[in-house]
């Protein structure tokens, strides 16, 4: 069940860092994203391709889902036609993908190059010259059905808050350089996904302009 308390408050706290809630709905029934969505909720984040599929069936179309899970090439197929951001771009092979099937529907794809910033291997991403690579490549200059926003991380799961700020201060870093580097002139390159149930108060401290909210949504 949705927490309303919670949902608020997160909402008044976004507002004075000019900061965006992705609702994560994963595992939560329809009725929840409902109970959020007659609250003002707009944007919606799921982290597998099956259950966000199920869900925008039967949710209204003004929904944005933003996938925020690792995504496998083989199915990108199944949402390119409405989703409205990817923020777990980890390669030039998976960004291809999405270009192409985003051509196929007449569309551009939002999508944040996901960074490796945690210590846990399990957790995926790049590496600032992973991305340089990426962006100065010729395969993605000429990519013209996928926009880059801006950049997505992690931060480890761990108690330390210490190490958890430097974290998101190494993808803000990322982010400014990217930006410095690549994106100077474009102004919708400016979204810094970063920031859950348990960090992202510090989160926005740091910068981050979109942070990816689940568990403390529904809480007791
Ligand atoms: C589940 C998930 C979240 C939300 O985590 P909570 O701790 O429940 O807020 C954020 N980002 C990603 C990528 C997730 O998979």
């Amino acid at each position: 069940m949705v927490n309303k308390i919670n949902y608020s408050q997160i909402v008044d706290e976004l507002k004075v860092y000019n900061a965006n809630l992705v609702a994560v709905t994963k595992t939560k029934p329809v009725e929840d994203i409902m109970t959020l969505y007659n609250l003002g909720q707009r944007v919606f984040g799921e982290n597998r391709v099956q259950e966000l599929v199920e869900k925008q069936e039967l949710l209204p179309n003004d929904v944005e889902w933003h996938l925020i899970g690792s995504l496998q090439r083989n199915k990108v197929k199944y949402i390119a036609e409405y989703v409205s951001m990817i923020h777990s771009v980890h390669s030039l092979k998976l960004l291809i993908e999405i270009n192409k099937q985003a051509k196929k529907c007449n569309r551009i794809i939002n999508c944040l190059l996901q960074f490796h910033i945690a210590d846990e291997q399990t957790k995926f991403g790049l590496s600032l010259d992973d991305a340089f690579d990426l962006l100065n490549s010729d395969i993605f200059k000429e990519m013209a059905n996928i926009s880059i926003l801006g950049v997505m991380g992690m931060a480890t799961f761990s108690n330390d808050m210490h190490k958890v700020r430097n974290e998101f201060k190494q993808l803000r870093s990322y982010f400014e350089q990217l930006k410095n580097s690549f994106f100077v002139d474009d102004i919708n390159f400016n979204e810094v996904s970063m920031g859950m149930s348990g960090d992202y108060e510090i989160a926005l401290e740091e910068g981050s302009t979109l942070v990816r909210v689940g568990s403390l949504l529904y809480k007791n």
